[in-house]
């Protein structure tokens, strides 16, 4: 049995205040949650005060990003250790916004995600074809290479979790139906068997990720290979991303 996992990206939303606030509503509802690991990725701005809100709940701190070295004349960037010292426990890589508008690579994707598992970090990498790629059948081709090149040569996947984002479902309003989540989840496993074997692909957990709401979640989760979700907008409201985590229950 596969703990469920919901993930909230808050993007490049909330200012601390802001940040210090919304945690603080989540945590009245999520902040004993048993049934599902809950994790909030604020701005890196946010993570401290986020940090200090949910002290002592169950719920735990995500950042959006990291760079692969330890330290060094690295202007605007930020190391593993720096995010895991601020709060984080978890990192999200290879988000198809930081693909599509900084030019991030599987090679770069790799790099992070040694780094993030060196520094004790657990990372949620994730990959998702375009709506030009889907519509030119080549799917499965690009969701391989990315998962392939992206983990590399790790040779112990226990720290990873892997979230299915197709880029036409983020921040569109456009959910894959359950089924084509499916479809791709269950062939996501399917390369984590035959290139890690039985117990990481029976383990590892499969987030779908892509204008998941608390009206289409219990649906997807139905589904035997995705186990919770990454969100991005309605993780923004400590209601709706509440009754997201409750759909799993
Ligand atoms: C995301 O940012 O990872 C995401 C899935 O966004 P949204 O839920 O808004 O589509």
């Amino acid at each position: 049995m596969r703990k469920p996992l919901i993930a909230g990206n808050w993007k490049m939303f909330t200012t601390p205040p802001k940040a210090a606030k919304l945690a603080d509503e989540m945590k009245a509802v999520l902040g004993g949650c048993r049934w599902a690991d809950i994790v909030v990725c604020p701005p890196y701005t946010s993570i401290s005060t986020v940090a200090a809100s949910l002290k002592g709940t169950v719920m735990e701190i995500g950042a959006q990003d990291l760079f692969w070295e330890k330290e060094g004349a690295y202007t605007g960037e930020i190391s593993a250790e720096m995010i895991r010292e601020a709060g984080c426990a978890w990192v999200i890589i290879g988000h198809s916004e930081r693909r599509a508008y900084f030019n991030e690579t599987d090679e770069n994707v790799y790099k992070k995600m040694r780094a993030a598992i060196s520094a004790g970090l657990k990372p949620i990498v994730c990959v998702g074809e375009t709506l030009d790629q889907r519509d030119k059948g080549v799917t499965e081709n690009i969701i391989e290479n990315q998962l392939i090149d992206g983990l590399g040569s790790l040779d112990n996947l226990s720290a990873v979790t892997i979230a299915y984002e197709p880029v036409w479902a983020i921040g569109t309003g456009r959910t894959a139906t359950p089924e084509q989540a499916q479809e791709v989840h269950k062939f996501l496993r399917n390369i984590i068997f035959k290139k890690w074997g039985g117990s990481s692909a029976e383990s590892i957990r499969i987030l779908y990720g892509g204008s998941v709401k608390p009206e289409n979640a219990i649906d997807l989760y139905d589904k035997d290979d995705i186990d919770g979700f990454l969100v991005g907008g309605a993780s923004l409201k400590a209601d709706s991303f509440a009754r997201i985590a409750e759909s799993v229950k």
